[in-house]
């Protein structure tokens, strides 16, 4: 980009004020990833994972990445303050969605402290049953790491990874009565997060029930994100 355009983007938006600051929510199976990548893809605001920052620092051996790493060998979980360093650190723009962190109140206050605030809450609901259709169906190559789906992904040969030809597992994690715990524990820890952002009046909740298109489509019907929407291209 050239210089004289970078000066009139910011005069542009000195004048209106906008920011696309997303967090996106749901339990595990609603699709947060694949919703996160359309927004990021066709909005142009930059998608955030925390699972993805924690992978990337770590293969960068930096100095967060290596004390992330060391919590992870132990098999622990990375505490939150790495994670908001990290996310600090990635964070330089003002549009962007956020795809598995926070996940609680106090995640939420401590990235407040740091004057990471959102705009909007995208909090994607989707029933049980789907969900456990959705995750139940996943099937693991251990070899070389290829992930299948029984209904929609499924392999050429019954239970044999068509990459290297091992025999495909499912994880624990994946098996429904697992599932249906992690959706009681998900539940638990969000209830007051959702309250919060409920409070202030900028949670959209989405039914998030059908395939990634309609659900995508319900997003992008939103007033909000209409309104931004417009305004982000006539910016570009
Ligand atoms: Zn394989």
């Amino acid at each position: 980009m050239d210089l004289s355009k970078k000066v009139r983007l910011r005069v542009g938006t000195n004048k209106i004020k906008f920011t696309m600051k997303i967090l996106i929510m749901g339990p595990p199976g609603a699709g947060k990833g694949t919703i996160a990548e359309m927004l990021q893809k066709d909005l142009g605001v930059m998608h955030l994972s925390s699972g993805d920052i924690l992978r990337e620092a770590v293969k960068e051996n930096n100095p967060l990445g290596l004390e992330a790493k060391a919590y992870m060998e132990k098999g622990v979980l990375v505490p939150d303050s790495i994670i908001i360093k990290l996310m600090k650190e990635k964070l330089n723009e003002d549009n962007f969605v956020l795809d598995g962190f926070p996940r609680n109140l106090a995640q939420v206050k401590q990235l407040e402290d740091e004057d990471i605030k959102v705009d909007a809450v995208l909090n994607l609901k989707v029933s049980e049953k789907t969900i456990v259709s959705r995750i139940s169906g996943r099937r693991i190559c251990t070899k070389c790491g290829k992930i299948y789906h029984l209904q929609n992904m499924s392999p050429k040969k019954d239970a044999i990874c068509d990459n290297c030809g091992n025999k495909l597992y499912q994880r624990e994690d994946d098996k429904p009565d697992t599932i249906k715990e992690r959706l009681k524990t998900y539940k638990e820890q969000t209830e007051e997060l959702i309250k919060y952002y409920s409070d202030k009046g900028i949670l959209n909740n989405i039914d998030a029930d059908g395939n990634k298109e309609a659900i995508y489509a319900k997003i992008t019907g939103l007033q909000w994100i209409k309104k931004r929407k417009s305004k982000l291209r006539a910016r570009s």
